[in-house]
């Protein structure tokens, strides 16, 4: 049976894209190594590196002064990270949900830390509209997406102070204005690749202005200097990175991923309303386009497990709720077919008949 993979991370890739990194775990490139086993100093692996940077700066449309970064350690590094090089004295943070408030946590233990707004009232269903922003903090952190709560900020905030946006799970799901942001983060393995690299967007002058001394693997700066090759970065995560970049390029970039989003969300999101038995979890105008949360309405509440196995035996892989949350998930990534959502839809529509 065709299965449908709304899993929240890691997540759907393009066939093509699994098929080139599988091929290369066999064979790299006609040398008789695998991937796995040749040296990210080998000469032929530094144009993976490169053509990767290269291709998320275009698509991107990454201006002059930034650099783009591969590491390792998740975006929950990046939450200690961040304030590690920019955190002088204070920082403000937007808190939209549990990675938000991970994010903030990090923060405190480098200074001041003033949240600016929270939606925590209504278990991050909804993100806050208004908000001041103080100038004298070092930076605003966002979290652009809200993997578990549905929830996205789909416009680029103006700040009067660096803004630094954590896009682990809608990065290249829209064109994004990155002049508006000191840096752009995410784990890869919900919109870019496999899991086990992390992404980092950087305006090079937001750095060396704290006082701290940065330990090596934690500044920002060694890894810029070195290209991402300050030590051994996850060459086979790297690659398959290359590949969905490759693949997004294809489709007609960040324009067409838009498109396929807002379509894939439409679908999705009419059925939701539109079906006696659910009911979205996310305020409407905070919807998620990429992870479209739903929950059944209290009266129907006793047929969650009979609805997971439902929609289990129609192939639907990885829809149950986060925990948080509860009722369902469905993940609608880049890789998302339009075939896919209409095969949940029927899934929830034929359920629907039989109650
Ligand atoms: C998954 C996720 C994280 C955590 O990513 P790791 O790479 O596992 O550390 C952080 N932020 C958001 C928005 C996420 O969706």
């Amino acid at each position: 049976m065709k299965k449908y993979n709304f899993n929240a991370g890691p997540s759907i890739l393009p066939k093509e894209v699994i098929e080139a990194t599988a091929a290369a775990c066999i064979e790299f490139e006609g040398s008789g190594l695998s991937l796995m086993e040749t040296s990210h100093r080998a000469k032929n692996f530094q144009p993976v590196v490169d053509e990767a940077v290269a291709l998320l700066k275009e698509l991107l449309s990454i201006p002059e002064g930034y650099s783009v970064i591969f590491l390792g350690g998740g975006a929950s590094l990046e939450f200690c990270m961040v304030p590690y090089n920019l955190l002088e004295k204070k920082a403000a943070y937007l808190n939209t949900g549990v990675w938000a408030t991970k994010a903030q946590k990090e923060a405190r233990l480098f200074g001041e830390v003033v949240e600016v707004a929270s939606s925590k009232d209504k278990n991050f269903t909804y993100i806050p509209k208004q908000f001041d922003i103080p100038t004298d903090a070092d930076y605003l952190h966002v979290t652009t997406n809200n993997t578990i709560y549905g929830t996205e900020l789909l416009r680029d905030i103006d700040s009067p102070i660096p803004l630094v946006a954590d896009m682990s799970s809608d990065i290249l799901s829209r064109p994004v204005d990155v002049s508006k942001y000191g840096i752009i983060y995410g784990g890869a393995q919900k919109n870019l690749s496999m899991a086990g690299v992390t992404f980092v967007i950087i305006k090079e002058d937001i750095l060396g202005h704290v006082s701290r001394p940065i330990p090596t693997m934690l500044d920002y700066r060694t890894h810029i200097k070195k290209g991402s090759m300050f030590n051994t970065p996850p060459t086979v995560p790297i690659y398959c990175a290359l590949q969905n970049l490759k693949w997004i390029k294809k489709q007609g970039g960040v324009e067409a991923m838009e498109r396929r989003a807002i379509e894939r969300a439409e679908i999705v999101y009419s059925e939701i309303d539109r079906n006696k038995l659910f009911v979205g979890t996310a305020e409407e105008d905070s919807r998620s386009r990429m992870n479209i949360t739903f929950v059944l309405k209290d009266e129907y509440q006793d047929l969650q497990d009979e609805f997971m196995a439902f929609a289990t035996s129609r192939g639907m892989v990885g829809v149950k709720g986060h925990r948080d949350v509860g009722g369902f998930r469905a993940s609608c990534y880049n890789a998302m077919s339009v075939e896919g959502c209409l095969a949940l839809v029927a899934c929830m529509k034929d359920f629907e008949a039989q109650h």
